[in-house]
Order: structure tokens, then C-alpha cells, then sequence
């Protein structure tokens, strides 16, 4: 829904990363192509992001909260 602040598993503080994150692959899907694996991994590795946990997290996470407010 909301992504977390800090990681799960080793607290580092992960939200400020998540937007550089989806901002960097909005800018090559602007391009009209999904990002390789390898593109996806070297924005991750270039902000720092070095532990599979904190990977984890931001890979996985769907972000719902747009779709969720109107019914609150
Ligand atoms: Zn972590």
C-alpha cells in the first residue's frame, strides 16, 4: 500500500529511495520499454542499495494507495 519507511530485516531507512527509484524507471519507460534486469539492478546498486532485504523491499512493493483513498 504505503511503502515502508525502513527495511524489515536491517531498519535502514528505504522510502526516500523508493521515489529516486520508481522516478529513475518511469524515465526509461518513457522511452516505451520496460527496463532490463539489468538496468533495474544498476539504479538499485546506484542508490545505494547494496543488501538483497532492502532490495527486496523495493522491488516487491506495489503501491496501492491511489486505488485505496477513494474509499476512505
Ligand atoms: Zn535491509
Amino acid at each position: 500500500m504505503i511503502i515502508p519507511i525502513r527495511c524489515f530485516s536491517c531498519n535502514r531507512v528505504i522510502a526516500s529511495d523508493f521515489r529516486k527509484f520508481q522516478k529513475k524507471m518511469n524515465e526509461i519507460r518513457e522511452k516505451r520499454r520496460e527496463p532490463t534486469p539489468e538496468e533495474i539492478s544498476n539504479i538499485m546498486d546506484d542508490l545505494g542499495l547494496e543488501k538483497y532485504c532492502c532490495r527486496r523491499m523495493i522491488l516487491s512493493h506495489i503501491e496501492l494507495i491511489d486505488e485505496i483513498m477513494p474509499f476512505s
